[in-house]
């Protein structure tokens, strides 16, 4: 099983991505994830998105499907991905669609974490205290919340189209968001 964990920054994908490999066994693909670590290692790759990611701004399709591309084989052997923060523009889901038609497999669910802006801000200022990530300061969550409404959120009708989006409430208690989202895959 394949599947999207949809939202703006903050909404919670990456806590729900780590609760789903709990339960299913499956791997998280995070693209943000892997660029940080691309980051943090110094690589080339890492000085080429470094201040793309400071500014909040996406960094290029071919970048983040090059990494996706290079990670599917290990969610394969596991039974399956759940992308968290990818794809985030329509080429991105294009690819993706492609990509996985190619290796006899494709998208199961898209689920869309839906969480009220005034909650986002509270939980993106928590985390820029709790764990100090630089795009997290409240000028460049607003950049990058920006670009999700005009670049990512698009994305929705591509998946109800193709009748894979699913809607969960994304406020309250992680564990009561964890059996919403269960239900959503069933
Ligand atoms: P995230 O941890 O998912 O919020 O991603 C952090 C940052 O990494 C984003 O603000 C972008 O700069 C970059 N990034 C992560 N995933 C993607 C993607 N699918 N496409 C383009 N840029 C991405």
């Amino acid at each position: 099983m394949n599947i999207i964990l949809f939202g703006p920054p903050a909404a919670g994908k990456g806590t729900q991505a780590k609760l789903l490999v709990e339960r299913h066994g499956m791997v998280q693909l995070s693209t943000g994830d892997m660029l940080r670590a691309e980051i943090a290692s110094g690589s080339d790759l890492g000085k080429k998105v470094k201040d793309i990611l400071a500014a909040g701004l996406l960094v290029s399709d071919e970048i983040v499907i090059d990494l996706i591309t290079a990670n599917l084989p290990r969610a394969e052997a596991a039974g399956g991905a759940i992308f968290d923060g990818f794809p985030r523009t329509l080429a991105q889901a294009e690819a993706l669609d492609k990509l996985l038609g190619s290796r006899g497999s494709l998208i199961d669910r898209v689920v869309r974490l839906k969480v009220d802006e005034k909650a986002l801000v509270e939980r993106i200022e928590k985390r820029f205290h709790d764990q100090g990530r630089a795009d997290d300061n409240p000028e460049t969550y607003k950049e990058r919340l920006a670009v999700y409404n005009a670049q990512t959120a698009p994305l929705l009708p591509y998946y109800a189209a193709q009748g894979k989006l699913r809607e969960v409430d994304g406020m309250g208690p992680v564990e009561d968001i964890a059996a919403r989202i269960e239900s959503a895959l069933a």
